[in-house]
């Protein structure tokens, strides 16, 4: 199943091939058919993943139904489901470094990054939910009936988990997103079925072989690997699998809402964005300036957060806007195990493509390049990050998510002005305010329709923090303790009560 090659003079990586894992073995595809993996810095192809159908999301979902009504599972002691993830955790930190270089062969992205930035974030989630799976409290209540028969009446309010999640992932965090899924499933005595993006499945899949190592039962976690339209959609469809977690674009949000809707599923989504940095003329122009660059540009702007839309006050917007092209300009692209590259490839040539052809439409629209604004002539997926100006509210570039290290400046003249243009638009996930006036930090953060706002800081994810989106950003949150609300449905056992010798 572990295919070892040595890439880009760096250490061997292994890379789980060609099978799923369901009902704690690794499975060939029903179809027999596979899907042809390539890495984004090179366009070479490097490993085949397996082409899932709704035959092998059935026998996932079946397996992760009968675990979930096992004696085994239901009587697990929730201490016990918490040492399952920190064994996970344990097992990850070991082979952190090789999960890391699967990352940036997957992805393109550093691997300084992968190594410090994901599996750090990835271990963290798995502690941070593993420490929640004790911790599933209820309220005990007392009542007022309306009948008087003598008795007292009681209820107590307890959190069961929903049953078995269907649990769907993009490419631009991939191991860190599926463990977003995972760990709150299993912490809170759920049992789930991952289906990870086509694009990026293979420290997913890696994953696997730790989940088995750590014991988990068989069944309690099912990797399924595929297409979208295919396996994901069976996923969706499934009468077993009780919610979705899924984080994604608006519109695979939306169709998966409503394919949901029939079964009245629970459903989290965290989808797109169109996040607006805003940096007032009282800021740390320094501070704002790296700010800024850094909301928009790593991981190649492939965050939902993404700053992709700079509004500053108009008597510092050259300052700024240049300060920002001056950092794009220097940020060395280049192959993820280059020690020198700051900035990797876009995912694929379709999100190539894409990005081009938004910046391409801001031109035309009027929008002028101060830096970027081209592909590099090598192979691999490579877009030089852009900061554009003359941007205008109503430009397509200004609108659409464009998942790609593309930002738009627009100069604003006041508050009112910058909190009607921050709102403008259907998304409402992050944003992020510069200044040193706490009550127009405090005060303007109060106005934006966002899930969350920064102040003097960008992108900070923290698993303690509830995160999610307004409008079309997405439904429910995760992370922090609303996360148990999308993993449990509550249960109120309500009792009368008599013992006459203690009235
Ligand atoms: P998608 O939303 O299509 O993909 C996300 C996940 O959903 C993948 O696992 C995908 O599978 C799966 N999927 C696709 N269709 C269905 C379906 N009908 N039912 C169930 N699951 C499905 O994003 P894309 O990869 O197509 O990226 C397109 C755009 O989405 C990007 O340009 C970006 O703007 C945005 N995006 C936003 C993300 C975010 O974090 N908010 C993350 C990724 C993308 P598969 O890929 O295997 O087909």
């Amino acid at each position: 199943m572990l295919k070892t090659i040595e890439r880009n003079g760096g250490a061997p990586v292994r890379i789980p091939e060609g099978s799923l894992l369901i009902d704690g073995d690794w499975r060939s595809p029903s179809s027999g058919e596979f899907i042809d993996v390539f890495d984004p810095a090179t366009e070479e192809p490097i490993a085949k993943i397996a082409a899932g159908s709704s035959a092998d999301i059935d026998l996932a979902v079946q397996a992760a139904q009968r675990t979930f009504e096992s004696s085994a599972w239901q009587k697990m002691r929730p201490l016990d489901r918490g040492r399952l993830l920190e064994k996970l955790a344990l097992l990850i930190e070991r082979d952190a470094e090789e999960l890391a270089r699967l990352e940036t062969l997957d992805s393109g992205k550093p691997y300084y990054v992968t190594r410090n930035v994901d599996l750090e974030f990835t271990v963290d989630a798995l502690r941070y939910y593993g420490g929640w799976s004790s911790k599933m409290a209820g309220e005990y209540l007392t009542l007022s009936p309306f009948v008087d028969d003598g008795g007292t009446y009681r209820a107590y309010t307890e959190r069961r988990p929903v049953g078995v999640v269907g649990g769907i992932t993009p490419w631009n965090f991939p191991l860190g997103q599926a463990i977003q899924k995972i760990a709150p499933a299993i912490a809170f005595g759920c049992t789930i079925v991952l289906k990870p993006s086509e694009e990026a499945s293979l420290t997913s899949l890696r994953l696997g072989e730790l989940i088995l190592e750590a014991g988990i039962p068989d069944g309690a976690i099912n990797i399924v690997t595929g297409y979208g339209a295919t396996a994901g959609q069976a996923l969706v469809d499934h009468p077993l699998v009780r919610k979705i977690a899924f984080t994604g674009s608006t519109a695979t949000g939306q169709r998966i809402l409503a394919s949901a809707a029939s079964q009245m599923k629970r459903v989290t989504l965290e989808l797109g964005g169109k996040s607006p940095t805003i940096v007032l003329a009282d800021a740390n122009l320094d501070k704002a300036i790296a700010g800024a660059a850094n909301a928009i540009f790593p991981n190649s702007g492939q965050v939902c957060t993404a700053g992709s839309r700079l509004f500053v006050e108009a008597s510092i917007f050259d300052a700024v806007t240049m300060g920002v092209a001056a950092i794009a300009d220097e940020l060395r692209l280049g192959n993820g195990f280059d020690t020198q590259t700051q900035l990797g490839p876009l995912i694929s040539k379709r999100q190539l493509e894409r990005v081009s052809g938004l910046v391409a439409s801001g031109i035309d629209e009027g929008a002028e390049p101060l830096s970027g604004a081209s592909q590099e002539n090598r192979p691999g997926y490579f877009y030089r990050p852009t900061i554009l100006k003359n941007g205008r509210a109503d430009m397509r570039i200004a609108r659409e998510e464009v998942f790609g290290p593309v930002v738009l400046a627009m100069p604003i003249d006041d508050l009112r002005q910058v909190k009607a243009l921050a709102n403008d638009t259907i998304y409402g996930l992050g944003a992020s305010i510069w200044t040193r006036d706490l009550n127009k930090a405090h005060l303007l953060a109060a106005q934006i329709d966002a899930g969350t706002v920064w102040l003097n800081t960008h992108n900070i994810l923290d698993t303690a923090v509830p995160f999610g989106g307004n409008k079309l950003s997405g439904l429910g949150r995760e992370f922090g303790s609303e996360a148990i609300n999308a993993y449990t449905e509550t249960r109120a056992t309500c009792m009368r009560l008599e013992a006459p010798e203690l009235d």
